[in-house]
């Protein structure tokens, strides 16, 4: 599949624009991102040696083919070849070698693109290398993250030494190296410059340390013909592997609500994994015994008095409504910052007193910047009174936050719905659990508990980055049919979400009158 998402470029700086990716459509010049071979299963590459950091049977799996990356991952790598294309051109004159880095690079006296260097089974390749003065040259990482975590921080500077470690094999002198990354404070098309760097510094030796300890043994895991075994670990209920190392209990401690990491850890480290083993650890607290014997009876925990309460706290009419939103990793409007998550539609159920339930909706379809149209309908379309319930409440609150800070004609209204959100996710983290949960309360967890008629399945889109890709298409898409079929599908989607919190909160009420 191929992210409808292009970057062009002017005297004025670049733009993005979600047209085909057809090969006559694409311009291609010498800061192009190409089309990359694939490397054989045995060869440790620098993706390769950071999934394996984290976990070599997934590695295995990734170099042996038997895992694709999902719509999410490709919208974040296709964004990621654009901030590869913008980056280069921040330096004029580059030569795009997209292959080994060969003697007579050694003479260069401009930046080399996406050269290669192999050492044994080991290969990275290098975004931009430059020539620092005499003898040496500086390495630079383009990462379209903003490094915003100390994980990926972490995660960027494991990947420079992987390449610095490999360039000094090859005789380079590696003067400075560091990650260009995307500015978490710009705001296009604002002051503050698009990309900064990050420098590997005083880490420099910690990390090459750990490729030339980790990197070895990693590459022998590639060479076997079957993934290593490496049960359990804290990491197993969120696995990516296709194929766990071994089947999961339908409930275990993998699955029990909100309990502590380093705990987990304690917990398998003691070889502990079923809910008969672990029950009455001095690690676990109430509620997770409240979730064993929830299990064990089979008969869900249910708070009334709590329920009650929270659900007397609501005013009419009660709204139910939720965001769909698109983020770029280069801004694509003014205003707005790296990553920034863009609502582009909405879905509103409203359940007025003598419970008559009205719908509005709105899903912008044009190339354009999607919020001041939907501001002005969602504005329209929310009442000035009545609770607004949400599921997880921090996404809708940012984006609102968002909103309001962007629209400050608008910025009462805005705020007054940030007020009035409550969030219906709160229910099932204390006051009402039931085995089918399995310790999560997402929606698409709960809802088959109060509305087993009403799930996901019967979706063309069935999660949020599904939506993001379809959105894109949409625009892209030149055919009046195609784009119709994309606007139903969209529509259908994130008026189920909404459909979902209004089933959920009648049989609340039903249950605790
Ligand atoms: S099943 Fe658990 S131990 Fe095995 S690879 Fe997955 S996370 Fe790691």
């Amino acid at each position: 599949m191929q992210i409808p998402l292009q970057i062009e470029f002017s005297q004025e700086g670049y733009s993005l624009r979600h047209g085909d990716m057809s090969e006559d459509s694409v311009s291609r010049d010498e800061y192009s991102t190409p089309n990359r071979r694939a490397t054989g299963p045995s060869t440790l590459t620098k993706s390769r040696y950071l999934t394996g950091l984290d976990n070599p049977r997934e590695m295995w799996f990734e170099a042996h083919g038997t895992s694709s990356p999902d719509v999410g991952e490709q919208w974040r790598l296709r964004q990621g070849q654009l901030v590869g294309e913008l980056a280069r051109r921040q330096f004029p004159g580059g030569t795009f070698v997209g292959g080994p880095l060969l003697d007579k690079h050694r003479q260069a006296e401009r930046p080399l693109f996406e050269g290669t260097v192999q050492q044994g089974s080991m290969l990275a390749r290098v975004d931009i290398l430059r020539p620092h003065g005499q003898e040496g040259w500086v390495l630079t990482e383009v990462k379209s993250s903003t490094l915003g975590r100390s994980s990926s921080e972490k995660e960027a500077k494991q990947d420079l030494a992987f390449q610095l470690v490999l360039l000094e094999q090859m005789g380079l002198a590696i003067t400075r190296a560091e990650v260009m990354h995307l500015n978490p404070k710009h705001v296009c098309p604002g002051q503050e410059p698009l990309f900064v760097a990050t420098e590997l510094g005083e880490d420099r030796e910690k990390y090459v340390e750990e490729v030339l300890d980790r990197a070895p043994g990693l590459a022998q895991v590639l060479a076997q013909d079957e993934p290593p075994n490496l049960w359990p670990t804290r990491k197993c209920n969120s696995c990516d592997c296709p194929d766990r190392c071994r089947d999961l209990p339908e409930h275990s401690i993998f699955t029990l609500p909100n309990l502590h990491w380093s705990h987990m850890e304690d917990i398998v480290a003691e070889d502990k994994a079923t809910l008969g083993e672990v029950e009455g650890h001095p690690h676990l607290k109430p509620r997770h015994e409240r979730y064993i014997e929830v299990v064990r009876s089979g008969e869900p925990f249910v708070d009334e008095e709590a329920i009650q309460g929270a659900l007397a706290e609501m005013e009419s009419p009660i709204h139910f409504f939720d965001f769909e939103a698109i983020d770029y990793a280069l801004p694509k409007f003014d205003g707005t910052s790296p990553w920034q998550k863009i609502p582009f539609q909405y879905s509103l159920h409203v359940l007025r007193p003598d419970g008559r339930l009205d719908h509005r909706e709105f899903l912008h379809d044009g190339g354009g910047d999607p919020r001041p149209g939907l501001v002005e309908s969602m504005l329209d379309d929310v009442e000035e009174e009545g609770s607004i319930v949400v599921y997880h409440d921090t996404f809708e609150e940012k984006r609102l936050e968002e909103l309001r800070d962007a629209f400050p004609g608008r910025a009462d209204r805005l705020q007054s719905m940030i007020d009035r959100l409550w969030d219906q996710a709160e229910v099932f983290t204390w006051d009402f659990i039931h085995p089918d949960q399995k310790g999560s309360w997402s929606l698409k967890n709960v809802l088959p508990i109060f509305a087993p008629d009403l799930a996901y399945d019967d979706l063309d889109i069935q999660h949020g980055m599904a939506a993001v890709v379809k959105y894109s298409e949409m625009i892209a898409s030149s055919s009046e049919e195609e784009k119709a079929t994309l606007r139903n599908q969209l529509l259908k989607y994130c008026e189920r979400d909404t459909h979902a919190m209004v089933k959920i909160h009648r049989s609340l009420r039903r249950m605790v009158g």
